[in-house]
């Protein structure tokens, strides 16, 4: 590992902190793109011992796997899923009324272009890792505790200096913040920005710029358990395994995992009074299982009672908001900037559109170490407003999931009730539509625009001069 020594000289170090699904999707993309006869010199500090994937399935849809074709590991990522993408359009889930003893019925199907992939959260983390270049470093059990900078006697960047919990330290040229919604990186970044920018009299988790960094509770805890599809099948025949089950301030999403054999099973709970605050307890830790039928509807019991067994306990919190994600030359990507409610399977897709679109522009043949913070910003104009607005569409996914949305259905008897939850599917349905109708390639084209605009015309200046 390292580059070797008849390598030619590296452009410049990259430090990538954290080695989820963002860090090596990042360093998978500036694999790919790098300039062979000016390589970057790239180090990725993971804290964990070793590579432990927590969670279970995940959902793949059609612009993550538009990504995956452009690195060219589709095929990889195929054979690792569930259902690879299919060009037909057909049934992708459907939405179930299941709070009612008596009266459970299916109101909207929804019918996808392109179908969901679904996936072991493993499988993904796999096939990243297997595709990042091995002159790259993988330094595991570093835990980044923050970064500084180091100028320069006029006051210019020099490096960067990353001190870890086990006493060490390590210097880098840019700093990449992968490391998931507890941010080491952020919190260093917004530490040094608030000191730098924002009022001495106010302290950062109260200014109303910074405190954005800090992570808040979206008033959320789901319940997560993988079920055998035989045991559901035996209690539920007509389970067809992917299926939104809907109450109020409750819902259930289940879909297969690990070829068919397994129902990934998530049950959401939801307080929204407590959206915004600070969530004191464990963020994740086995729940007795009675703590999940305990809630469930008549209807349900029955299936949950016998079928989930070691649930787990997931509190759900975010990053909202979040006012800039690169500083100098250090950047924030995935949960780290924009950890968002899981209501449209769409955190690990934007995390890997983020890491596409930043690695290119990295790699790019025009970046060079001086122009790199303003390669920064257009990552930043390109993909933040943008997954900002993905998070939005999640959080209003997940309030009309249980009725609770303004001018959609409240979940309360009425005569035109399955009219209304009809309305209701096909609203949910349109907040979905993104995932296939907006392009991922078009984000790409204005990144390229905007750094052959900029840099080649900075770099015809020079020549010039
Ligand atoms: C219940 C649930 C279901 C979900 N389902 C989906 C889905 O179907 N589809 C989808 O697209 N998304 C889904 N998501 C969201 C998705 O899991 C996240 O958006 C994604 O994992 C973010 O990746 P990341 O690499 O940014 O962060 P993480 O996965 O959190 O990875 C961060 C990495 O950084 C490391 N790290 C942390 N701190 C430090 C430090 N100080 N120093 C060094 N290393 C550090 C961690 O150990 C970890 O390896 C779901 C999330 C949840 C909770």
């Amino acid at each position: 590992m390292g580059v070797p020594a008849t390598s030619p000289k590296p452009r410049f170090r990259v430090a990538i902190c954290g080695a989820g699904i963002a860090g090596l999707a990042l360093a998978t993309v500036l694999g790919k793109y790098e300039q062979k006869d000016s390589p970057l010199e790239v180090t990725i500090y993971e804290r964990q011992p070793e590579m432990a994937v927590f969670g279970a399935g995940i959902s793949v849809w059609q612009r993550t796997w538009r990504v995956m074709q452009l690195l060219g590991i589709d095929d990889q990522l195929a054979r690792a899923s569930e259902r690879p993408p299919v060009k037909a359009i057909g049934p992708g889930f459907v939405y179930r009324r299941a709070d009612r003893t008596n009266d459970t019925y299916n109101y909207y199907t929804v019918m996808l272009p392109y179908g969901s992939s679904t996936m072991h959260r493993a499988d993904l983390v796999q096939v990243l890792l297997q595709n990042v270049p091995q002159s790259y470093s993988i330094r595991m059990g570093k835990r980044l505790v923050s970064y500084t900078e180091v100028v320069d006697g006029y006051g210019d960047t020099k490096y960067y200096e990353l001190q870890f919990t086990d006493g060490t330290t390590a210097e880098a040229d840019v700093v990449i913040g992968a490391d998931g919604i507890k941010s080491a990186v952020r919190m260093s970044m917004y530490d040094a920005a608030h000191r730098q920018d924002c009022a001495a009299e106010v302290d950062r988790g109260h200014c109303p710029r910074c405190s954005a960094a800090t992570p808040k509770w979206t008033g959320i805890i789901t319940y997560r358990a993988l079920i055998p599809t035989e045991k559901l099948r035996a209690i539920d025949p007509e389970h067809q395994g992917f299926r939104y089950t809907l109450c109020r301030r409750q819902h259930v999403v289940s879909y297969p995992v690990s070829h068919g054999g397994f129902i990934n099973w998530i049950g959401f709970k939801t307080r929204p009074e407590m959206e915004g605050t600070i969530y004191e307890g464990k963020s994740a830790e086995e729940a007795p299982k009675e703590e999940i039928w305990s809630s469930s509807t008549a209807g349900r019991k029955r299936v949950h009672s016998q079928c989930v067994e070691k649930p787990t306990r997931w509190v759900i919190n975010m990053i909202s908001g979040l006012p800039f994600s690169v500083r100098g030359r250090a950047a924030l990507l995935g949960d780290a900037v924009h950890a968002m409610e899981t209501h449209l399977g769409a955190g690990a897709g934007q995390s890997i559109e983020d890491a596409y679109i930043l690695g290119r522009l990295l790699a790019h043949p025009l970046t060079t170490l001086d122009r790199v913070h303003d390669v920064l910003r257009i990552y930043q104009s390109v993909r933040l407003s943008f997954a900002n607005t993905i998070f939005e569409r999640a959080r209003e996914t997940g309030r009309m999931c249980e009725f609770n949305w303004p001018g959609q259905y409240d979940g309360n008897e009425c005569l035109d009730e399955r009219e209304q939850l009809e309305q209701l599917g096909k609203s949910i349905y349109r907040n979905w539509q993104w995932q296939w109708r907006e392009s991922f390639d078009e984000q790409w084209d204005v990144a390229e625009w905007a750094i052959e605009q900029f840099l080649h015309v900075d770099a015809q200046k020079v020549q010039a001069e």
